[in-house]
């Protein structure tokens, strides 16, 4: 009965401090962006453009030439030669280009001008290297002279014979490197490219991002330190340079981040770890540079970074020397060391894998904090939902808290891509409103599709999966010396975990005594023995548990000296390797002690879950009602736990 009280309280809790995201005003798909320097290439409309004017300028200049030169005959140089043999052609005119040959003399022209009849027939050959010709010339006393090239002859000339093959040949180039998709890189050199956006006005706030309410809290103090900076320098403190955003992908990293910017109302740089991986050495650094100049000049702001690990992997870890990766890298923390936050500038940054990141990037002064977005839970699931189909039409009595409860393991891109779905559906069967069954069968498409990526588990794996982290924390909780347990959760988490326990040292400790150590095995085999009691059946689901638990008596026994045989005595010695990952473990005892060694770690273990089976079956009562309210919350903090223990266990 109790039991029944509690959980509608912590409903009612957990609805309250959801509900401003139903009240907000702007949804995230209407932000503005403004794309601020657009440094870069031309595109491609721009190209064509430039081509345009070119080809006008040259017809126009085309144009000009023929205007100069008067309309001629055109002749074989033979014929040129014969006409002057003739004493037809009386003045010849030696261009550059072409010999002109005039049937009057100077001074005929010049009477005929006079007498306004002038009448001026001409030939044109090209020229010919023939010094005959002069010797002809002067022989039958023609008046010839040469004339300089003129401006635009020159200017006619270059551009046929130098500027064109030179603009083909820049097109032709231009055309190579677009083809193979890096004509970016190669055209502006390091200077950033259009990617780097800086959204000055998000018009994203933390209202628009649902659910993922841990996650802002830890960022609201980041929108704090760039809306008054002077309130930590006063005291001396630092301000933090970099905050990583860890999570599955579609979780709402990107959104978070421009939800800080919106809070503090500052401009937005966002360009993702990819980017600044080119084909040419050195291209990435400079663009890092680039970003960083940028960032500067337009502080206080936040430059975001997505897909870190694209640069920011360990370096140790990539076997084939990545020169540019490794120059892109090394820029990033120069210069996250140079700049002073006090500056305004917040780097923050997303990843999915944060175990492959460089440790350096982790260190002080660089991405120090990070914030985890998990997926989200129930009712995170559920205010998700309310978000995004807030622009869509809904059937009156449609129940959004049920499609949250059948989608367990969705991010919150998958959300918005079912609501979006669901719209789909009720589109092509021609309704007006989405219903109910919309939901499902959009669930049903997408389901299909991300099974290889996120798990989504079937009722009775949730179940389950429910009473098994049940199990452990029930065991934590009844453990004296176990440490106490700070989160459950039944949320899939992708790649193996469907559920976890999160249990939390209360102080730092460094030495651990055998009673503790047993402990630890016990809240290992809790999840087996929860699945026992309840279903009678054991699953796969225990094998990193039994993994650990395993490993814990193995040491007991052979490094911790605490069998009975060999009590004090140590069996193994460990070398560390130089890669740091382990220990080479050699074995310096008998086969007969390894069969001792394997028995009693068998022996231990079998004590300890009949232990915790006759530890879990007396608390029975309480392992139902922690579990059956984890299926509905998904999630369960202390607080809540401690309350259903305690309420389970009272008296009747
Ligand atoms: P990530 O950067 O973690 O991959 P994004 O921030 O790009 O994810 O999220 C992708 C989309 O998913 C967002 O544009 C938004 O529509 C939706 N989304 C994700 N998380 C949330 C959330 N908590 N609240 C509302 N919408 C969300």
């Amino acid at each position: 009965m109790g039991n029944k009280q509690n959980s509608s309280e912590s409903q009612h809790k957990n609805n309250t401090s959801l509900a401003s995201p139903q009240n907000r005003q702007k949804t995230p798909d209407g932000e503005k962006q403004k794309e601020i320097k657009m440094i870069g290439p031309m595109n491609k409309k721009q190209l064509q453009f430039s081509i345009w004017y070119f080809l006008a300028a040259m017809g126009i200049l085309f144009y000009l030439n023929a205007l100069v030169d008067i309309p001629e005959t055109t002749i074989e140089f033979s014929e040129f030669k014969k006409k002057i043999e003739a004493g037809e052609i009386q003045r010849v005119k030696l261009g550059e280009r072409y010999y002109t040959g005039f049937l009057q003399t100077r001074q005929t022209l010049e009477q005929l001008t006079r007498e306004k009849k002038k009448v001026e027939r001409t030939y044109r050959t090209t020229p010919v290297e023939d010094p005959s010709l002069i010797a002809l010339m002067d022989k039958k006393g023609v008046e010839y002279y040469k004339v300089p090239i003129t401006f635009l002859e020159m200017l006619v000339t270059a551009t046929v014979s130098w500027v064109l093959p030179f603009i083909l040949i820049l097109i032709i180039w231009r055309f190579m490197f677009s083809r193979m998709g890096g004509m970016g890189g190669v055209m502006s050199f390091g200077r950033n490219q259009a990617k780097v956006v800086a959204e000055g006005d998000t018009g994203v706030l933390f209202d628009d991002v649902a659910g993922a309410e841990e996650s802002k809290e830890e960022l609201k103090e980041v929108v704090d330190f760039l809306k008054t900076p002077e309130k930590y320098e006063a005291i001396g403190g630092k301000v933090p340079k970099g905050v990583l955003l860890v999570g599955p992908p579609g979780t709402g990293k990107t959104m978070l981040a421009k939800a800080v910017a919106g809070e503090a109302k500052v401009p937005f740089f966002r360009i993702s770890g990819a980017d600044f991986v080119e084909m040419f050495v050195g291209v990435g650094a400079s663009r890092v540079r680039d970003l960083f100049k940028q960032a500067r000049e337009n502080a206080p702001c936040i430059i975001f970074i997505d897909e870190l690990d694209a640069i920011g992997k360990s370096r140790s870890t990539v076997g084939m020397a990545n020169d540019e990766r490794e120059q892109t890298l090394n820029q990033l923390l120069v210069e996250m060391d140079g700049f002073e936050a006090r500056g305004g500038v917040i780097i923050l940054a997303a990843t999915n894998r944060p175990n492959i990141l460089d440790p350096a990037l982790l260190r002080p002064g660089r991405f120090d904090r990070q914030v985890l977005v998990d997926r989200p839970d129930l009712l995170g699931r559920e205010a998700i939902l309310n978000v995004h189909s807030k622009n869509v039409k809904l059937e009156k009595n449609i129940d959004l808290k049920k499609v949250a409860q059948s989608t367990a393991g969705f991010a919150g891109a998958d959300l918005a891509n079912l609501v979006n779905e669901a719209a789909i559906m009720a589109v092509r069967v021609g309704r007006e409103e989405v219903i109910q069954k919309d939901f499902e069968d959009a669930f049903e498409k997408i389901v299909a599709g991300l099974a290889k990526k996120n798990r989504v588990l079937n009722p009775k794996e949730r179940k389950i999966v429910a009473y098994h982290e049940t199990g452990h924390a029930l065991v934590a909780a009844l453990t004296t010396g176990a440490e106490p347990v700070q989160k459950i959760s039944i949320v899939p988490r992708g790649l193996g975990s469907l559920g976890y326990t999160m249990q939390l040292p209360t102080e730092d400790r460094y030495l651990v005594t055998e009673e503790e150590m047993l402990g630890k095995i016990d809240v290992l085999l809790g999840g087996r023995a929860a699945e026992k009691i309840i279903f009678n059946q054991i699953t796969s689901g225990a094998s990193n548990d039994l993994a650990r638990s395993t490993e814990i008596a193995k040491k007991m026994i052979t490094e911790y000296g605490m069998s009975e045989e060999f009590e004090n005595v140590v069996l193994s010695s460990h070398q560390p390797t130089f890669l740091g990952d382990g220990s080479l473990q050699s074995r310096e005892f008998s086969e007969e002690t390894q069969r001792y060694i394997d028995q009693t770690i068998a022996k231990m273990i079998k004590q300890r879950f009949q232990h915790v089976m006759q530890l879990l079956q007396n608390k029975e009562e309480t392992l139902h009602a922690v579990a059956t309210q984890l299926l509905t919350t998904e999630t369960m903090d202390a607080t809540e736990f401690a309350q259903i223990i305690h309420h389970s266990s009272k008296p009747k």
